[in-house]
């Protein structure tokens, strides 16, 4: 294209003098890809800023060096990211913690944690009732990478401490089990860990910050799926670690920059987005599961309900200490008529969605032994706990006479199918 034939473009909207100069009298073609940015003089943007870039630009040669050696400066958005950085931040706060690290998914989190403390030869005291993906990898990590595991039920001081050997790196919990409801000890066992010199993960997925802290327990890392509760609209994947001590934190981030599981900042926006309205969400999440768990626990069709908020629950005193705000979304229940009841139940909900996630505003059911759980053989399904018939439910924000007449109409058919 001959240079004469194009028309030159004023760019006033340009933001730097040095933009603005090279821009004046620029043609279409460079114009279209320098972009004007605008400043906003008076006034800034209510909520955290989307910055989508994965690269920063610097004005001095000296400025990028010096941003190489400092932790939190933007100049690539695997190092670090303004609104990530936001996240982070807003999760560490929620949490009580130094500092977090954020990551594509729960399961990034969850591996750039394990990664970045273990190494062959290492030993991890975990629960026994996982989520499956966590299993998943500490059976690769066991198989593949030589880190012992011993596992414990997660209810017992005692326990942890028999487990404890000198290359003992890590004891891995979660606040409520899953499927099972079950509540661990978190004070209890992580004060025996402590006592070792053992530092604890805690997956606090299913609590939220909202209804439990474990670094104020004790925990030295908190790690979440933020694809469930605290992005609470099934439209996001990403992980958090939180981090007690600063120190801790700055091993993992370094880990966590070079294995490049990091968030894309399009989706800690939408986290940051979704946590506005997590207390509410919780708040009315737990009292619906709830009050759903003491109409289960009155169907014929339903062996066994397990939520903290029961009496009948094994941990109902130790939640009422540890989760006094509520029990959480999640609820569990064994259909009498074992793993058909399971099915017909999944597939007759029509308000509630047959679907594997947790923590979304939608009710969602799912079969844990078919799905999440899948990677367990039946003797691991029935140690974690899980029965053929067992239903998770991640009870959500609808009205609760609205999911009732659901989930009851389900759980008549499950038991004129089954019975
Ligand atoms: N931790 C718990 C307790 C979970 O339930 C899940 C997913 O269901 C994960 C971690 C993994 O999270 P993600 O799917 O975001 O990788």
């Amino acid at each position: 294209m001959s240079d004469k034939s194009e028309p030159t473009v004023t760019n006033p909207a340009a933001t730097t003098p040095a933009t603005a100069t090279a821009t004046a009298t620029a043609r279409p073609e460079t114009l279209a890809v320098h972009t004007p940015h605008l400043d906003i003089p008076d006034s800034r943007p209510l909520g955290v800023p989307l910055h989508q870039n994965h690269v920063f630009v610097f004005d001095s040669a000296d400025k990028l060096a010096e941003a190489f050696g400092k932790p939190d400066s933007f100049l690539y958005s695997r190092m670090g990211n303004p609104t990530v950085r936001a996240l982070e931040a807003s999760v560490a706060r929620l949490e009580g913690g130094a500092d977090a690290q954020s990551y594509a998914s729960g399961m990034g989190a969850i591996n750039g944690v394990l990664l970045a403390l273990l190494g062959t030869g290492s030993h991890i005291v975990a629960q026994r009732c996982l989520y499956g993906g966590t299993y998943a990898v500490l059976t690769d990590l066991a198989e593949r990478w030589g880190v012992e595991v011993s596992y414990v039920s997660g209810t017992d001081p005692e326990e942890v401490r028999a487990a404890l050997r000198p290359e003992t790196r890590l004891l891995y919990l979660e606040t409520i089990a899953n499927p099972t409801t079950r509540v661990s000890d978190l004070p209890a066992l992580i004060a025996v860990a402590r006592e070792a010199g053992v530092p604890t993960c805690v997956d606090n997925t299913f609590a939220s910050p909202l209804l439990c802290r474990p670094i104020e327990l004790g925990a030295d890392i908190v790690v979440h799926s933020a694809t469930k509760y605290l992005a609470g609209h099934a439209d996001v994947l990403g992980g958090v670690a939180v981090f007690k001590d600063a120190e801790l934190h700055r091993r993992v981030r370094h880990h966590a920059v070079e294995q490049g599981a990091v968030t894309d900042p399009f989706a800690a926006w939408l986290t940051l987005r979704g946590m506005q309205t997590l207390p509410l969400r919780i708040e009315r999440q737990s009292a619906n599961a709830a009050e759903l768990a003491a109409r289960f626990a009155a169907h014929p069709a339903v062996a066994a309900v397990r939520h903290p908020s029961l009496a009948s629950h094994p941990d109902h005193e130790l939640a009422a200490r540890l989760l006094p705000r509520g029990g959480g979304g999640v609820v569990s229940i064994d259909l009498a008529g074992g793993r058909e009841a399971g099915r017909v139940f999944v597939e007759a909900v029509r308000l509630a969605s047959l679907s594997v996630s947790l923590g979304d505003v939608k009710t969602l059911v799912m079969h844990p032994g078919s799905t999440s759980h899948r990677q367990l053989d039946e003797t691991a399904l029935a140690a974690a706990g899980i029965a053929p018939g067992t239903v998770r439910l991640s009870v959500g924000i609808e009205h609760v006479e609205d999911l009732w007449a659901d989930l009851g109409r389900a759980l008549d058919l499950a038991l004129a199918k089954t019975a």
